[in-house]
Order: structure tokens, then C-alpha cells, then sequence
């Protein structure tokens, strides 16, 4: 349904563009957990910029600092240069976020994206070990630069590299295998002497496979995999970029494990505004970067250093947003689980704020979505074969406005499954 002019996108945008054909009309203003379009109509967003905006579109206590920081024309582009905004972004981080859960890293800006964390992840982990394989699971996403999709586990987006990746092992995922634990096998695979072949320099992991299909991880199977990695010199990077900053409840996702990963990635909510900004946190011990040696132009946006300080002041000072995310979640889980009781091939998996509702037929899944968006509802399916409607709202979104989406989701259903 078109109800926006959109045919200069198709006259001159590349054709690799993907959500406008989901939601085919032109966007314009956004506010909290609603987008509005130009014609007029208003869409709830279960969506939130793919996880980037955990606090909603255009926070008034966000967009307040950002406007106070324009205002007095704060630096905007700061290369990698120390300012006032960094400086007051890295007390803070330290402050709510490091101290109180004793976490001892250093923090590295790797550029804008969450792809650029993974990258310079994977190439500190080679630096530190002087080893060069990376082991990586079922289904993972880390992004579509070489070395990200290199341990990205989803044949569709390695298609678009055109020809063969840079070499990498995956391994099954928490549940891959059914009830039999690849962890064992990995363990074989890793202790076989008669390989000859040499321990790879990190594991790369998502507590919960966002892009992969709400694929979740048990704790147990992390605190193992956690050990398995620290036994062997092996080090383990977790990709919090999508579960991080409050979508599964705490802070970071690996906090419901108890694990400390040797390296963190984090972008998407890391800003809260929507801003371009990844942060790479590292085991001080592990910072053997020489000065300048991983560099790029665009690490220092320095009004999303003002808009992630305003965040994380504002809602990581104390439980309020974690409490709330895990009491949403229950009800979005229970509304779920309904729908899976009324109709055959559907199942559920979430955690927190990130609830997945399973097809057994993926082309219902989609059809779902479609469904959903002609009533004003933004959702997206994901997994392997896109057969996952995956909820991701606001970790703000208030009851009635997350009540009043999952009944647009439930009439979608019943109009797709009935
Ligand atoms: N890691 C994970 C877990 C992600 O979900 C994503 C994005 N969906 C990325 C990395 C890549 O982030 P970006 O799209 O900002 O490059």
C-alpha cells in the first residue's frame, strides 16, 4: 500500500535497499514508540531502528541535551580528538554502567557502526593471540563488512559478498543440535591433537541471535562455552550490539550469565538516539593497540556522545528501566503464547524485550508483517528463513501502546493463520 510518493527511490536508489519494500511509504516525523508518514498515518513501531532506538524516537530528555549541545555549538565532528563530550560520555560510562557491575575494560571507539566493533574486535583478538581463525555459530549475524559477514551464519547475506569469505568455523548454536550439546563437539573439535591445526584466536557469540531468528542461549551453555574458551587461551567476544543496553533486561545481555566476556561490542542503543556510535570494550590487559594503528575518520560523533551520556544518566542510574523491560516483556510473552496455543505451527522464544513468534510456514510469518503494517503496526520477521516475527519496541513503550500493538499483531495472525 502506497500512500506516499516513492517512485524517485526506485528511479535512483540501488536496488539493494530492503525495508521501504516491508513498509512502502515515505517516513517523516517520530516520536517515542510512533513513526508518522507523510500522507498522514500514524505506525507503531515494534521495530525501534532494528534495536537502535531502545528509549523511543526523539527522547524529550535526549533531545533537550542534544538541542542544549547544538545550542552552544558543541563540537560536532571530533576525529578521535579528547572533548568535553567524549570525556563526559566515558565518566559516565564508567560511573553507572563499568563500576558498579566491577568491570574492569577499556573502551575503544571503533567507528560509527556496529560492524565497525565487530571488525576491530576480530582484528585485536588476531592481534593479541598472533592466531587467525575465529570460530563463530549456527545463524550468527555480525554485520555485512568482509570480516563481520566472514562470521555471519546466514547464507542469504553471504550471497551478497559474490565470492567466498574470508575463512572462518562455525559451530552449533545453544539448542542447534537438539538436545545433544555442541559444546561437546566443540570441545572435540578443539582438543583433537590429530588435527594439527592450532586454536583459533576467538569465539564470537550473541547471547541471543537477534538477526538469527531470537535464537537464545541458556546461561549454563554460556558459562561452558565462557570456560571452554578461558581454558584453551581462546578469547571470547560477545556481540551485545543488538542485546545490549537494556533489550534483554540488564545493561548487557552476558549479565544474566554471570560471564565476563574478554571483549564486548555495542552500538544500535549505545547513542539512544538513533546517532551512529559503536563502543569495543576490552580487558585492560588486552588494549596492545599502538596509538593510531585502528583509525577512521568518523569515530568522534560527538552529538551522540552527548545523547548516550544524557541516556545512560537518565536511565541506567538505577533498575526502573530493567524492572519495566522485564515486566513488558512477560505480558508481550504471554500475548504470544496465546496466539501459539490458538493455532498450530506457531511456537514463541524471547527474553526481556526481544520476543520472537516462530512459524512453522515462514511465508505466513511475512504475510503477517504485511498485515500488520496496513494496520499501522512496524514489525519484522528475521531467522534463516525470515520465519521469526521478531518484537523489538522501545524498552519505553507503555502498556497501552504495547497492548494496542499486540492486538494489531493478533488480528494479522488471525487474518494470515484462520
Ligand atoms: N552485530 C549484531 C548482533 C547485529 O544485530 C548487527 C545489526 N543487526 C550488527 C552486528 C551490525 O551492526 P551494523 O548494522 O550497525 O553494522
Amino acid at each position: 500500500m502506497t500512500t506516499t510518493e516513492t517512485s524517485i527511490f526506485d528511479a535512483v536508489e540501488s536496488n539493494v535497499r530492503g525495508y521501504c519494500r516491508s513498509w512502502p511509504t515515505v517516513f517523516d516525523t517520530a516520536s517515542g514508540s510512533w513513526l508518522h508518514d507523510e500522507g498522514g498515518r500514524d505506525y507503531l513501531d515494534f521495530f525501534a531502528g532494528a534495536g537502535s532506538l531502545n528509549y523511543g524516537h526523539n527522547n524529550p530528555v535526549l533531545k533537550q541535551a542534544l538541542i542544549d549541545y547544538i545550542s552552544r555549538d558543541g563540537i560536532t565532528h571530533g576525529l578521535d580528538m579528547s572533548t568535553v563530550a567524549k570525556r563526559g560520555l566515558l565518566e559516565t560510562f564508567q560511573r553507572t554502567i563499568l563500576t558498579p557491575r566491577d568491570l574492569d575494560y577499556k573502551v575503544q571507539f571503533p567507528g560509527p557502526t556496529g560492524a565497525n566493533a565487530v571488525e576491530a574486535a576480530l582484528k585485536l583478538a588476531r592481534k593479541v593471540t598472533g592466531r587467525t581463525e575465529i570460530i563463530n555459530f549456527t545463524n550468527a549475524f555480525h554485520g555485512m563488512s568482509l570480516g563481520a559477514l566472514s562470521v555471519t551464519g546466514n547464507a542469504a547475506k553471504r550471497a551478497g559478498a559474490g565470492v567466498p569469505l574470508v575463512h572462518t568455523t562455525s559451530m552449533p548454536y545453544d539448542g542447534y543440535l537438539g538436545d545433544s550439546d555442541g559444546l561437546d563437539w566443540m570441545e572435540r573439535v578443539l582438543d583433537d591433537s590429530s588435527s594439527g591445526q592450532d586454536n583459533p584466536a576467538a569465539v564470537i557469540v550473541e547471547t541471543v541471535q537477534g538477526e538469527g531468528g531470537v535464537n537464545i542461549a541458556r546461561p549454563e551453555w554460556l558459562r561452558r562455552l565462557a570456560e571452554l574458551c578461558a581454558d584453551r587461551g581462546i578469547l571470547l567476544i560477545v556481540d551485545d550490539v543488538q542485546m545490549g543496553c537494556g533489550r534483554t533486561g540488564p545493561f548487557f545481555s552476558f549479565e544474566a550469565a554471570g560471564i565476563t566476556p574478554d571483549i564486548v561490542t555495542l552500538s544500535k542503543s549505545i547513542s539512544g538516539y538513533g546517532l551512529p556510535m559503536a563502543l569495543v570494550l576490552m580487558k585492560r590487559e588486552l588494549d596492545v593497540w599502538a596509538p593510531g594503528e585502528h583509525n577512521g575518520t568518523f569515530r568522534g560523533n560527538n552529538p551522540a556522545f552527548i545523547t548516550a551520556t544524557a541516556a545512560l544518566e537518565h536511565f541506567w542510574s538505577d533498575d526502573t528501566l530493567q524492572t519495566a523491560t522485564q515486566v513488558k516483556g512477560e505480558r508481550a510473552r504471554r500475548a504470544l503464547s496465546g496466539l501459539a496455543a490458538a493455532y498450530d505451527g506457531l511456537s514463541t522464544r524471547g527474553r526481556g524485550m526481544v520476543q520472537g513468534l516462530v512459524f512453522d510456514d515462514a511465508s505466513q510469518a511475512g504475510k503477517v508483517t504485511q498485515v500488520a503494517f496496513e494496520h499501522g503496526l512496524l514489525v519484522e520477521t528475521s531467522g534463516a528463513e525470515d520465519e521469526v516475527v521478531k518484537l523489538l519496541p522501545p524498552l519505553t513503550i507503555t502498556g497501552a501502546e504495547l497492548d494496542h500493538g499486540l492486538e494489531i499483531l493478533a488480528s494479522a495472525v488471525d487474518a494470515v493463520c484462520a
